[in-house]
């Protein structure tokens, strides 16, 4: 078998118990076919982007070694949000879940159903600074568009980003 890819995944929910969506959805993902949970973040309350009408979120990153291709691995995702019963009512609206396909290794992929790197992460307060956290623990250096992570964190405002004091980061595959 070829060698594992690490790939990092955001996680956002903000309907139905949004952090028991998260926790329950850490746990689905380390039970994925051909994938291993390397780490997860903290979970953050963040105000929520677009429409302001809705509840705030909860958002983590997860870090998983994979076998699968990145539009198997989409499918897989998409599969856990159905399992979540995700649906899509508005853009950029409520959500019980949410799981984005951030990073694929060193991949970029401009597909009509996947970008790689996700298109939006380097402006979202709300992904970075979980991936920052992750990727700290990890000691794993993070480049996006041929910076380093930091450049693009150091450029957000991160002061609305709320740290769940009863999480934390956790690099084990035991959740
Ligand atoms: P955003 O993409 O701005 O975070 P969103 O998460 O609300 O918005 P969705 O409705 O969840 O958007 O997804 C819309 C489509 O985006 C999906 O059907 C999927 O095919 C596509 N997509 C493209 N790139 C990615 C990616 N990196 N991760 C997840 N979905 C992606
Ligand atoms: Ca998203
Ligand atoms: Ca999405």
């Amino acid at each position: 078998m070829n060698s594992a890819i690490r790939t990092f995944i955001g996680l956002g929910s903000n309907l139905e118990n949004p952090k028991a969506q998260v926790q329950q959805a850490l746990h689905e993902l380390a039970a994925l076919p051909l994938c291993q949970l390397v780490a997860h973040s903290s979970l953050y309350a963040t105000p929520p982007v677009g429409p302001q009408d809705q509840p705030d979120f909860i958002n983590a990153v997860a870090c998983l070694e994979t076998h699968l291709s990145p539009l198997a691995l989409l499918d897989q995702l998409q599969a856990l949000e159905q399992r979540h019963r995700r649906r899509r009512l508005r853009h950029w609206g409520p959500r019980t879940l949410d799981l984005d396909l951030l990073l694929y290794g060193e991949q970029t992929l401009h597909q009509p159903r996947l970008t790689i790197p996700h298109a939006h992460m380097h402006s979202r307060a709300f992904v970075l600074v979980p991936l920052d956290e992750v990727a700290t623990a990890l000691k794993q250096p993070i480049t996006l568009h041929q910076q380093p992570l930091n450049h693009w964190v150091a450029a957000l405002n991160t002061s609305d980003i709320r740290r769940l004091g009863d999480t934390g980061v956790t690099t084990t595959a035991t959740i």
